[in-house]
């Protein structure tokens, strides 16, 4: 049995650098379609941390899991409880596992998430997790609805049992978020709505919230709300080049897209209680193939090397620096935001 000591204490005592936002796990579903990434072990990750300069990460299980059947030729999602009874039960065990069963001496690196869907089975995924949380330690909850086609509008309808369960111990939760007119499922909007319904849970709002200032602007006035720079460089492409996966301009941040290290100085400028740094290691980096609302298949490009986000981080003046790699971070994971 390895060392499940809850490691909140070390990470508060320095001036650790934190990444709020990585995945470790397997997706075969896209690696079958060629997409990339499709893999990361956990000791591949402390791996990468070493020689990237970060001394703890928050860890998710990747987006996908067996309980939803790999079929490019459908739209639509489906399930089966062949393999998972609901929704994510092998890969939150598995992320368990690994970090603190098969990597003790590596597990105080790991602040690791469990992750779910609002839309399906939440009684038992909250069941199942309630007991991985008695056994481990696990710093909060991650979903990304728009991969499994579920509804963070549903968190406090059919979502209610894992949102009652963030409440009662205390956990916070970081969604995917998506301003695609095509994207029902993930809408940044519902996040930053949700969180001001439920003071009483923290929330992180991933990818910038695709730089639509009015998200940000609530967020930063919320005490419970934060905002992370997940694959940054990638979203400040796809605003570069007007994406529909990017709030329209005249909803977007005003900044530089063409220099990503001034819009993220500008950003925390602007909200400097609200953003928190996360590299979405290895997703930094997106090959992949996924359909939208009115049933297109999307097959993206989006490139960036594995030490980009962490050297922007590291170019960034010192205050800026520990304030979103430290300082927010540790009010999103034990609260209290100032
Ligand atoms: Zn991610």
């Amino acid at each position: 049995m390895g060392n499940k000591t809850d490691n909140r204490k070390i990470i508060k005592s320095k001036k650790a650098v934190i990444d709020a936002h990585t995945h470790v796990g397997v997706s075969a579903r896209f690696y079958y379609q060629q997409g990339y990434p499709y893999a990361l072990s956990f000791e591949d990750l402390v791996f990468r941390m070493d020689s990237l300069g970060i001394d703890h990460s928050v860890v998710f299980p990747f987006v996908d899991s067996r309980f939803y059947v790999a079929d490019d030729a459908s739209p639509e999602i489906k399930t089966t409880n062949r393999y998972c009874r609901f929704p994510y039960e092998q890969e939150n065990q598995n992320l368990l596992h690994e970090i603190y069963e098969i990597f003790p001496q590596h597990s105080h690196r790991a602040l690791p998430f469990l992750m779910f869907d609002p839309s399906r089975e939440t009684a038992q995924q909250a069941g199942h997790m309630e007991a991985l949380l008695e056994k481990y330690p696990v710093y909060g909850l991650k979903t990304a609805t728009t991969y499994i086609q579920a509804y963070v509008a549903d968190m406090e309808t059919k979502g209610k049992p894992i949102a009652d369960l963030a409440r009662k111990k205390g956990l916070p939760i970081t969604f995917h978020s998506s301003v695609h007119p095509q994207d029902p499922w993930a809408s940044a909007y519902d996040i930053v709505d949700f969180a001001e319904r439920n003071p009483d849970i923290r929330v992180c709002i991933a990818h910038s919230a695709r730089f639509a200032e009015p998200v940000l602007k609530k967020a930063g006035g919320l005490p419970n709300c934060f905002v992370d720079l997940s694959a940054f460089i990638i979203h400040c492409k796809l605003a570069v080049a007007d994406s529909p996966g990017i709030a329209p301009k005249e909803k977007r941040f005003e900044a530089n897209y063409h220099d990503p290290l001034s819009v993220m100085i500008k950003l925390t400028e602007t909200y400097p209680d609200t953003i928190i740094w996360g590299s979405d290691t290895p997703f930094y980096y997106w090959i992949q193939k996924y359909h939208t609302a009115d049933g297109k298949l999307a097959d993206d490009r989006l490139e960036c090397g594995y030490d980009e986000e962490p050297a922007l981080l590291h170019r960034l003046p010192d205050d800026i620096k520990s304030r979103i790699s430290h300082r927010n971070i540790i009010h999103f994971l034990f609260g209290k935001k100032s």
